[in-house]
């Protein structure tokens, strides 16, 4: 087993590069859960402690804004910026106390949103020149709407500027099915839900020589979860693609780093047959979202007699309520939801037991 030297706090760099290559070579793949601000992300770091590994943490635009406010005009993406920076110095701060390793992440980004990415870059530039490290460890670029060539072009273009910072991109290839954070692809046509490893050849070639670069590929994934039916999950593409470039391009196995997007809903054996194929992130936000609210839900109705008024209950009709009223009370059960359904996320995707837990 190759040996791993990770730090508690943002990895980032080479450290990342070694990271997502040990995931590949001992096929075990990372979490990546969407957070909207500190409880949830505080969520996503103990649930890493409990499973003793990494974790990826990423803000999406949406969740960006929503962690500066929905109050805040959001014009030139100035909310989601703000909010995603933010979220960025809770989390370095907080991971390094809790002594977990978090990899900082954005999730989808598409053409139209690029002022909120390189807004948050005109931050990591700031950022890496005062601390000689970046502020996000990656970002993700989604121009899988666009021709091939522009995605690429553009993907190229981004990387170049992110390497000088030591980041590494994450493109997608192919259109991810279903609807999250208000982009809805749930009516696309199917050929657009599969990945061509022709394409993945064509990325691997712009970008390899530029830097770290990772590729969310459309194997028949959706984002949400939906009763089964509709379209097949087939990680066998996500092979094929890999087997294509070492073919041509005479590489070592599996050449190119996978990203699986909407886990949510997905069996631990799909989970592990797209990991064994070189998967080493896994995203994962509506299964999260339900543990978040499924004990809220719960305790707003068992103490539903107590959550009637600030003063009485069963107990007396002049009786306080304030420690049931408490947020604390309640955003700490879905919390606790949250950790459980992490843990078996690092479950499924083979990572207990990987990082000296
Ligand atoms: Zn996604």
């Amino acid at each position: 087993m190759p040996t791993l030297n990770l730090k508690p706090g943002i990895v980032t760099g080479n450290a990342l590069r070694e990271l997502l290559d040990y995931c590949k070579s001992e096929e075990c793949a990372l979490p990546a859960v969407n957070v909207i601000g500190s409880s949830s992300a505080n969520a996503a770091i103990e649930a890493a402690r409990q499973a003793k590994a990494p974790i990826i943490i990423q803000y999406s635009q949406g969740g960006g804004q929503f962690n500066a406010g929905k109050f805040l005009d959001n014009s030139k993406q100035a909310a989601s910026i703000a909010g995603t920076i933010a979220g960025a110095h809770h989390v370095r701060t907080v991971a390094e106390a809790y002594g977990v390793p978090v990899v900082l992440h954005t999730d989808h980004c598409a053409r139209k949103l690029l002022p909120w990415i390189d807004g948050v870059l005109d931050a990591g530039e700031a950022y890496y020149k005062a601390t000689g490290a970046p502020l996000y460890s990656s970002h993700m670029l989604d121009l899988s709407e666009d021709p091939l060539h522009e995605n690429l072009d553009t993907c190229a273009r981004y990387l170049e500027r992110m390497a000088k910072l030591e980041m590494t991109l994450e493109i997608e290839l192919g259109v991810t099915g279903g609807e999250e954070d208000g982009v809805d692809n749930s009516g696309i046509d199917n050929s657009k839900l599969y990945t061509q490893p022709g394409d993945v050849l064509a990325a691997y070639d712009k970008l390899a020589p530029l830097g770290s670069f990772t590729i969310a590929a459309s194997f028949g994934n959706t984002h949400g979860v939906y009763a089964p039916g509709n379209v097949k999950l087939t990680p066998v593409i996500l092979k094929n693609s890999q087997d294509h470039i070492q073919g041509q391009r005479k590489t070592a196995a599996k050449p190119v780093h996978f990203v699986f997007h909407g886990g949510s809903g997905s069996t631990q054996d799909e989970i592990r047959e797209a990991v064994s194929y070189g998967v080493v992130k896994m995203n994962i936000d509506t299964d999260t979202q339900w543990a978040y609210l499924s004990p809220i839900k719960k305790y707003m109705d068992d103490k539903d007699a107590y959550l009637k008024s600030q003063l009485g209950n069963p107990e007396g009709p002049t009786k306080p309520n304030k420690k049931h009223i408490d947020p604390r009370a309640w955003l700490a059960l879905g919390e606790k939801g949250m950790v459980a359904r992490l843990v078996q996320a690092f479950e499924d995707l083979g990572a207990l037991g990987k990082f000296g837990g």
